[in-house]
């Protein structure tokens, strides 16, 4: 009895501790703080059964684990056949940060911002454009994506999409068709005021898509 009690209190401790350091810490000092805070979590559990050491050593290496395949994202958010170079991935998420300002959301609240990487070189940025009647509402990055090819670019290489909440916000329906139809190979990147960063291609956020080579 005494041993399933204190395997069940170790658990309980340690996923509480994971969940809060998860929770906490920055994507970029993830992985070299993480297992560290989880191994001194434990340290105030003084008296250990062997069985409920064995059931904490799993869960910790688990939890390890876990917290270095998301730091692989987030610390090195470039795709490998990424077509943004470093200096301009910054670029493109500052640009939709600032873009992010100038949102029309009186309804929703919920600014977005983008930056589009077009085919030139150019950057051109947009924000989301709501409207009374909802369904004329234009996403920021649709705004952006207009912007650059009224300016006469063919091609677009990125789109980066700003937003301030924990998960990162990735382009809607709609945005995916819009971004395929320029480029099969457009890398879609996704920031958080808070640093957190992603970077997909648009062939895998549509999968299978009907685009220009379907007719
Ligand atoms: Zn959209």
């Amino acid at each position: 009895m005494l041993v399933t009690c204190t395997l069940l209190k170790s658990i309980k401790f340690i996923l509480e501790a994971s969940r809060v350091h998860m929770e906490n810490c920055k994507p970029a000092q993830h992985a070299s703080s993480c297992r560290r805070q989880v191994i001194f979590k434990i340290e105030p559990n003084m008296n250990l059964t062997p069985t409920a050491i064995i059931a904490i050593v799993g869960i910790s290496v688990f939890a390890a684990i876990s917290c270095n395949n998301t730091n692989q994202n987030a610390s090195q958010p470039t795709a490998q056949n990424s077509n943004v170079p470093a200096d301009i991935f910054k670029t493109l998420i500052d640009s939709a940060t600032k873009a992010r300002n100038n949102a029309y959301a009186p309804y929703s609240k919920f600014l977005v911002g983008s930056a589009v990487l077009a085919g030139s070189g150019a950057i051109y940025t947009g924000c989301n454009v709501e409207n009374a009647s909802f369904g004329l509402t234009n996403c920021a990055e649709r705004t952006a994506i207009f912007k650059a090819i009224s300016a006469g670019e063919k091609r677009i290489k990125a789109v980066a999409v700003v937003t301030d909440v924990p998960e990162l916000t990735a382009p809607c329906g709609a945005c995916r068709q819009v971004i395929y139809e320029f480029g099969r190979d457009v890398d879609v990147i996704m920031a958080n005021l808070k640093g957190k960063q992603k970077i997909e291609k648009i062939s895998k956020l549509l999968p299978d898509a009907f685009g220009p080579g379907s007719f």
